[in-house]
């Protein structure tokens, strides 16, 4: 099969590959759309991760079941999200597998869906692998991961309708963020970030107020737009210092700072507006695939504000140069 593979910073190639072999306790699924990840495009540009074949934001059908699995068949609609835990640790002992300390994961430590096949390991419905209700597209589903973790951050906060928050960072997970904000009903949504497209896109995503942080300064405006209040919520989207010092400057007292970006970079930090302030400062990692799965399918959310490129598998080398540094990229697809 036809595969993106790999080859060191800024070099990533499609190639004929083997097919993937299916495990009994697998499946194999032909890959109908898969979206490239901010963590691919880490790997993308810092040389690490030879070899590997990107993919974990997907949907297609399963061409193949393994003996051992039970409850999918063959020509399913699916999203899937690949992990195998280790067997061995203190979580995998407990059967608490998904806390699993050593979990390999599919598109960086096997194989993922940049390529024409793909093949899951340990499938479940319901727990791993999720057929597609008919109102998904393949693009509406290869969207419910990414879609997912926004998802997860927002029910970790648990925002009411009284109350405002702040979406700093508009990549896809902000972005995302700002619908499942909206869905969930909450009063006023200030969004802050950088590009031109993506302060379009918050805009038609639900956001009230959407500042353009290349020119102005965007806790200044979020707290004079709120009376010098502050939000109840800051959600940090972006990993970096500067919007980490946002976030906790617009945060009001009592108030709470999602952290849900990759940082990069480690951050210098004055504790103490979180102390004085009375912050919570919490950790988002995790996803909800049947909310999301959901939340498309009752247009609550969708991928249509998102994806701006589509290219083929033979166009990937394109594809990550799109994603990596055309300004107007929000989220680009792979269409094997
Ligand atoms: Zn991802
Ligand atoms: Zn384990």
């Amino acid at each position: 099969m036809k595969a993106a593979v790999l080859h060191g910073a800024f070099d990533i190639r499609t190639e004929t590959v083997s097919d993937p072999a299916c495990e009994p306790h697998g499946v194999i699924i032909k890959v109908k759309s898969c979206g490239i990840c901010g963590s691919d495009l880490h790997y993308y540009r810092h040389d690490g991760h030879d070899g590997t074949i990107f993919g974990h934001e997907f949907s297609g059908d399963i061409v193949e079941v393994g003996k051992d699995v039970k409850g999918i068949a063959t020509g399913t609609r699916c999203t899937a999200v690949g992990f195998a835990p280790c067997g061995k640790c203190y979580w995998c002992s407990q059967g608490k597998g998904h806390r699993c300390s050593d979990m390999a994961l599919l598109g960086y430590h096997f194989a993922g869906a940049m390529a024409q096949y793909v093949h899951v390991p340990f499938a479940a419905p319901g727990r791993n692998v999720f057929p597609l209700p008919d109102e998904l597209s393949y693009e509406d589903a290869a969207s419910v991961e990414p879609l997912s973790i926004s998802y997860f951050s927002v029910n970790r906060a648990q925002p009411k309708d009284t109350e405002t928050v702040a979406v700093i960072g508009l990549g896809v997970i902000g972005l995302y963020a700002i619908q499942v904000l909206k869905a969930a009903g909450v009063k006023q949504i200030l969004a802050s970030g950088r590009r031109p497209s993506r302060l379009a896109a918050a805009k038609a995503c639900g956001a009230d107020v959407v500042i353009d942080a290349a020119g102005q300064d965007a806790a200044k405006i979020i707290l004079e737009a709120t009376g010098n209040m502050g939000v109840n919520t800051a959600f940090e989207c972006a990993g970096t210092q500067t919007t980490f010092d946002q976030c906790v400057d617009v945060a009001r007292g009592g108030g709470k700072v999602m952290l849900v970006g990759v940082y990069e970079d480690a951050l210098t930090w004055q504790p103490l507006p979180v102390i004085s302030k009375n912050l919570s400062l919490i950790g988002c990692l995790g996803g909800n695939f049947p909310a999301s799965i959901d939340l498309l399918k009752t247009g609550k959310a969708s991928a249509k504000q998102m994806i701006t490129h589509r290219f083929g598998l033979d166009g990937v080398a394109d594809a990550f140069r799109a994603q990596n540094s055309d300004p107007a990229a929000i989220k680009v697809m792979i269409q094997p």
